[in-house]
């Protein structure tokens, strides 16, 4: 499909784009003609270089349309995965770097001193100040040796981890949008989806518990008993272990079924036998401790609803087989573990085998990239506000907010070709579908001068300029009362669950929302002067996933209003889980090499699969549709390729990359989306229009006969 001699023109084209670009800028190149012209060639050079035009695009589209990258590109030594999405959040945070260093006018005044400061870490902060800032931990004994039993309460314990630490361990509770109401807020009881030490990384796993224990022993001049310490945390460890293996085999869609049927909304009343995991544990006790860390008394008869029921009555169990010492061990681990990338450098080096054998890299991160992350995290409103004004083309907004109508009206229209379901579900789907509202871009008020709103934020928060691991703790209670405090107060429908300067998009079941933040309105996804059939193929399909996960096995629970409440006939309901099966059985096919020919599954990776292939069906008939109203596109220079082929080849290539095979074997047992390959490959395997696209033969990798189609 391609020649040979306009891949060498793709080449050529890249050297002389690169070598002219500052003589463009000086020489004041304002015609809007020509730059949309510059882009063009320059899109050309970024597509071809990517692709390996060679392999044949029936056989392995993913190959074909990724090949070239993936030879060019190895993964860093810091990282588990690398792709054109995540050099994209790579690049991103060089875009943070460089707003810091300016040190431009910064709208939170807390905000500037803070990451400043905490730039400098490190090496520069003495180590006492951390082994100091260890004793404010759970304030009792940290792995101590003599262990006074009888005056230790759970209740009290996992609280304080909760409310101070927002550290939930054993018991998660939070507060929430109320699934059944979706204007209010109310506590939430679940499992804690554990982390569990893996064969083959548990030696490591250890040896970096032990490690740590060690060391922070030593700082706080504790005896120093080797043995006790290397035996403690190999308790420590199996418990996590079975911990993990009960909370993990719950799965979120099954305790989600348990929610529709409302048998699990508990009151806490005086009736707390009837509770799960109540033998010995008081949970109005728990709430209590957990809620007056913001002021807020529950309730004689407060609602709590329950998710995972049987992982508590597993809990109490395991619990029981322990003595409190390993347990309050664990807690402790648990938190120094999520701390170590804000400690010292020697508590890094602890954990270099464990990171080699969990993810394959041998580097951590270079510090500023760690402390641009934390920061954007941390304070997303505060550096998305200075991202926006940096990098984010205002007009962007409204051009975007025309995709998602244009992506909304396709799916609707759609739902017609659908035999799976009958005419009311049709119309409730429509509904819901009409009522989806979307974020795009950035909260408005950020980019307000003299910002009140902005400051309130942040005000709470008691950071020291020199002390910044005391500041990370800081974080950690105000990020946890910042969601506790909400309980008593209504849902505040617009505002935003992310930061502006994320490469990321988001649907929300609770709000029946789309979000979009400027961060991933960039290039290969989205562009003024690109395109429209690679802005289709970029963030159309982006536009579509998340309007599809409305809609997929989770999202079809909620109604147009954010509630839980089944609104499907019993036919369309029993035909969706038909549909679902097919995609469930594709799926699980797939085995991934990079992951030691382990299999994908198929379940875990169902909503992500559904809501990846009605994206593509709906971004393409958007296009075309687009072309019938506005008329043909240019070709892009060079390239023998239609746009229907482009639309793909840039679906594709946003999800070039690979992995490091440890992280492939971590991933492919905890990530809720298929490996990136699959994503491709998945979705294109089922979609007709592909195959027109790229004349592929029925039979073929690309064209099986047999095709899943839920959306
Ligand atoms: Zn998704």
């Amino acid at each position: 499909l391609l020649t040979w001699s306009s891949l060498v023109f793709g080449h050529q084209l890249l050297l002389l784009l690169l070598s002219i670009g500052v003589g463009v800028k000086t020489l004041g190149f304002h015609n809007p003609h020509h730059l949309k012209y510059l882009t063009l060639w320059w899109t050309a050079s970024r597509i071809i270089q990517n692709m390996d035009p060679t392999s044949e695009p029936c056989n392995d589209f993913y190959q074909y349309a990724c090949g070239g990258w993936l030879n060019r590109h190895v993964i860093p030594e810091s990282s588990s995965r690398y792709s054109i999405f995540d050099k994209l959040r790579d690049d991103l945070e060089i875009i943070l770097k460089g707003e810091e260093q300016k040190g431009l006018a910064v709208p939170a005044a807390t905000f500037s001193k803070f990451l400043l400061r905490s730039n400098i870490l490190g090496s520069k902060v003495p180590p006492s100040s951390y082994s100091y800032a260890l004793r404010s931990f759970p304030a009792l004994t940290f792995y101590e040796f003599k262990f006074l039993e009888p005056y230790w309460v759970m209740e009290e314990k996992l609280s304080m981890m909760n409310s101070q630490f927002n550290k939930r361990l054993l018991i998660d509770m939070f507060v929430w949008n109320d699934d059944r109401d979706s204007r209010s807020h109310i506590i939430y009881v679940s499992t804690t989806p554990g982390p569990s030490a893996q064969l083959g990384v548990r030696e490591a796993y250890l040896q970096f518990m032990i490690s740590i224990a060690k060391m922070i022993r030593a700082d706080l001049n504790f005896t120093k008993d080797d043995e006790f310490v290397e035996n403690e945390m190999l308790l420590v460890m199996k418990f996590e272990t079975e911990i993990a293996n009960v909370s993990n085999n719950i799965k979120a869609w099954e305790t989600k079924q348990l929610l529709s049927s409302n048998s699990n909304v508990l009151s806490i009343t005086p009736y707390q036998v009837s509770t799960p995991f109540s033998q010995n544990f008081n949970w109005t006790v728990f709430i209590q401790i957990v809620m007056s860390s913001v002021n807020i008394n529950i309730l004689e008869n407060e609602e709590v609803v329950v998710y995972g029921v049987p992982y508590l009555q597993n809990l109490q169990e395991i619990i029981s087989k322990y003595p409190a010492r390993t347990i309050q061990n664990y807690l402790v681990w648990r938190l120094v573990q999520d701390q170590i990338s804000n400690l010292s450098h020697r508590f890094k080096e602890a954990r270099v085998s464990y990171r080699k054998a969990l993810y394959g890299t041998s580097l951590e991160d270079v510090q500023w990239r760690e402390c641009v992350r934390y920061v954007n995290n941390n304070m997303e409103s505060a550096v998305g506000a200075l991202y926006v004004k940096q990098s984010f083309a205002g007009e962007s907004k409204r051009m975007v907010s025309d995709l998602i109508q244009k992506v909304r009206e396709v799916f609707i229209e759609t739902l017609n070709e659908l035999q799976w379901m009958d005419e009311l579900s049709k119309k409730r789907a429509q509904e819901k579908a009409t009522a989806i509202r979307e974020q795009i871009g950035y909260p408005d008020y950020i980019l307000e001068e003299q910002n009140k709103k902005l400051d309130d934020e942040y005000y709470q928060l008691n950071f020291k300029e020199d002390m910044f691991f005391e500041n990370t703790l800081e974080n950690l209670k105000s990020n946890a009362q910042k969601s506790l405090k909400k309980l008593r107060e209504k849902v505040d429908q617009d505002v935003w669950i992310i930061g502006a300067a994320v490469v990321n998009a988001f649907y929300s079941p609770n709000r029946n929302q789309i979000v979009f933040p400027a961060g991933i309105l960039q290039p290969p996804f989205f562009s003024k002067q690109q395109l429209q059939a690679l802005n289709f193929g970029g963030i159309g399909m982006v536009i579509g996933h998340e309007i599809t996960h409305g809609f997929d096995d989770n999202g079809r629970n909620f109604d147009k209003d954010g509630n839980m409440l089944d609104w499907w006939s019993n036919f369309s309901s029993q035909h969706f889980k038909e549909q679902t099966k097919c995609m469930v059985y594709q799926y699980s096919n797939y085995s991934w090499d990079l992951a030691g020919g382990q299999h994908v599954s198929g379940l875990g990776t169902l909503g992500e699969n559904i809501a990846d292939n009605g994206g593509i069906r709906q971004a393409y008939k958007a296009y075309i549709k687009w072309v019938e109203q506005e008329g043909q596109e240019p070709r892009l220079p060079g390239l023998n390729l239609t746009h229907e082929q482009l639309f793909f080849i840039n679906f594709a290539q946003v999800w070039c990359g690979s992995y490091r095979p440890e992280y492939a074997s971590q991933s492919i047992k905890t990530d809720v989306h298929s490996p990136l390959k699959y994503r491709v490959m998945g979705s294109l395997q089922n979609f007709e229009a592909f195959s027109e696209a790229f004349h592929c033969h029925t039979g073929t990798v690309m064209h099986p006969e047999e095709k899943c189609r839920v959306w």
